[in-house]
Order: C-alpha cells, then structure tokens, then sequence
C-alpha cells in the first residue's frame, strides 16, 4: 500500500489535470474520484486515478486520469463463458497517453517501470494526443501510460466481470478499475 500522503498527493494532481481538461465532474463524481495503485505500492510508478461516468448493466464509462509517466499496468480483458471480452475505447481529452500493444517495439526510450521488464511484453507504442482515440479489441494484452504532463482520458467499454481481467504482475490486486459491486 502506497503511503496515504502520497496517495492524497497524487489525487489532487490529477483533480489539477481535470480541471485542465476542461471535464466538469458532478459533486458526487469529484466524491468518488480514486486512487488506485492496484496494490503494488508505488502510486507514482504504477497506478490510476478514476470515476466512473455511467456504468450501466452494459456500458461502463470512466474518466481515467494518469499522472505524468504513471503506468497502467499491462493486463488483458479475456473472454469467458459466453463473453468475447471487454473492448476498451480511449479518447485523450488532455495530454498524452502512451499506449501499448504487441507488435513491433518501436521506442527504445519506452519508460517501463523499473525491475517490472518481464511484466510489460507489449511493447509497440501508440501515441495519443488530445482529440485522439484508440480501441483495444478483446483479448489483447495492453498497458497505459501518461505522456510528460499526465493525460486525463475518457475510456468506453461494454460491462464484463472485471474479476477476469488478467494481469501479468502476480502481485497486482484485481484489475485497474475498482470494483463497487
Ligand atoms: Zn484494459
């Protein structure tokens, strides 16, 4: 567990980023805005700050904050049962996110955090600019992270049972988005 100073800390920079962003949170949204660093004890290196927008039986919608550099870690929503998997749309509203996917490395300089190379394979890098979006299909291995001054993001996916989301840490707890139900 990261300590709770550091956790506060890397809240209210992400509420500054939000704010940048021009993204208007509800009061009950601003009341629920997390900190999650999925238990791996470094907010700084890997972790999210995150609301949800709607989250219907169908549709999640979150706004999905990473502070500059901050890794979302790799994972992959699979299919189950009758389920083919959570698609994962992401828009940047501010910033830059730096996605990754399998295919080609094509950054050298690709920032993974450190002592967790074997954990991050996905190493073919799309840059999203603000205005800029990108879908990850099901099943595909994936991680996040922020450009220089952060991203504030909007991600939209269809409902799975996010107790199926795989991460290649071992150490991570769950999965990215916290559960509330
Ligand atoms: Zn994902």
């Amino acid at each position: 567990m990261t300590d709770m100073t550091l956790l506060r800390g890397a809240k209210q920079e992400a509420e500054g980023l939000i704010h940048k962003s021009g993204f208007v949170l509800s009061e009950q949204e601003q009341q629920d805005l997390a900190v999650n660093d999925m238990g791996l004890g470094d907010i700084r290196a890997e972790g999210l700050v995150f609301v949800d927008i709607l989250r219907s039986a169908r549709l999640r919608i979150t706004l999905l904050v990473l502070l500059p550099n901050q890794t979302l870690p790799q994972h992959v929503h699979p299919p189950y049962e009758t389920e083919i998997g959570k698609e994962e749309t992401l828009r940047v509203l501010y910033g830059q996110t730096r996605l990754y996917v399998p295919g080609p490395e094509n950054n050298p300089q690709v920032l993974i955090p450190s002592g967790k190379e074997a954990y991050y394979t996905a190493r073919h890098e799309i840059l999203i600019n603000k205005g800029g979006q990108y879908t990850v299909d099901p099943n595909i291995e994936h991680w996040f992270q922020g450009g220089p001054d952060g991203a504030v993001n909007l991600t939209f996916q269809n409902r799975v049972d996010e107790t199926k989301n795989i991460f290649n840490d071992p150490r991570s707890l769950g999965c990215p988005i916290k559960i509330d139900d």
